[in-house]
């Protein structure tokens, strides 16, 4: 079965010591994940350490970066780059946010080098895609996520592209309150497939986690999950409440 994800993403939320009540808030609660279940914390820079070190030993729980620099190193001041965060051995990193993409103007190309940074540092990108209102009321969603797909991920190979997460969230549905409904979401998410099985084929695309984001919380996750091509969620409001996270990570299939 394909990994079943519920990742948190805090944005720029918590004081330190408010991000390690929460952590601890959650693993008291003692959730067995199985074998095909995990669940991830994208936790601002300057806590990965402190986020790490709560959760190293507590089996399918992961840290990761809510983003990285599109370059390798050097005179970058301020950024943080994905060797940087290898060398941390944090694993997961979120790429391409609607917020990275809107509010520091992120292209596919800038996404691109990014995510070809990540994996040459061993660590998981999860891309995000997902398209705004005006778009979804045109009723061309699908070819614009699809060209989102196409020019950031579509000149990976195929082994490096079973490396990578896929989390669609669409704009009008994050931190609004308003959640795309779980035939919308299921539908997008097997137009997503379909179109990564157009390049890469069945196999490789029936292996490759869609986790779905905008308004995630514990009394919609189990719904939302349950779709075939929904592999869990990319959540941030919610997941700042200890109690509704660790609901929507038992939500998960
Ligand atoms: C997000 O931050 O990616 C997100 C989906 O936020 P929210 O769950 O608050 O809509």
């Amino acid at each position: 079965m394909r990994k079943q994800i519920a990742a948190a993403n805090w944005k720029m939320n918590l004081t330190v010591s408010q991000g390690a009540a929460l952590l601890d808030d959650i693993l008291k609660a003692g959730l067995s994940l199985s074998d095909h279940q995990q669940a991830i914390f994208a936790v601002p820079f300057p806590y990965l350490s402190m986020a790490q070190s709560k959760l190293a030993h507590s089996g399918r729980f992961a840290v990761a970066a809510q983003n990285c620099s599109n370059k390798k190193s050097g005179a970058f001041t301020g950024e943080v780059s994905a060797e940087m965060l290898h060398s941390m051995e944090i694993g997961y990193c979120v790429i391409g946010h609607s917020e990275r993409r809107e509010y520091f103007a992120e292209s596919n190309q800038v996404l691109a080098e990014k995510l070809d940074l990540c994996l040459e540092n061993q660590i998981t990108p999860i891309f995000c895609c997902g398209e705004p209102l005006q778009i979804r009321e045109a009723g061309i969603q699908n070819s614009y996520v699809e060209t989102q797909l196409r020019e950031s991920l579509f000149h990976l190979s195929q082994d490096q592209l079973e490396k990578i997460v896929i989390a669609y969230e669409p704009i009008w549905a994050i931190g609004t309150g308003r959640t795309a409904s779980t035939q919308q979401a299921q539908e997008m998410h097997a137009h997503l497939r379909a179109v990564l099985a157009g390049h890469y084929g069945d196999l490789v695309a029936g292996r490759i986690s869609i986790l779905y984001g905008g308004s995630v919380k514990a009394s919609n996750a189990a719904e939302l999950f349950q779709s075939p091509d929904v592999d869990g969620g990319l959540v941030g409001g919610a997941s700042l409440n200890a109690p509704e996270f660790i609901r929507i990570i038992a939500s998960l299939k």
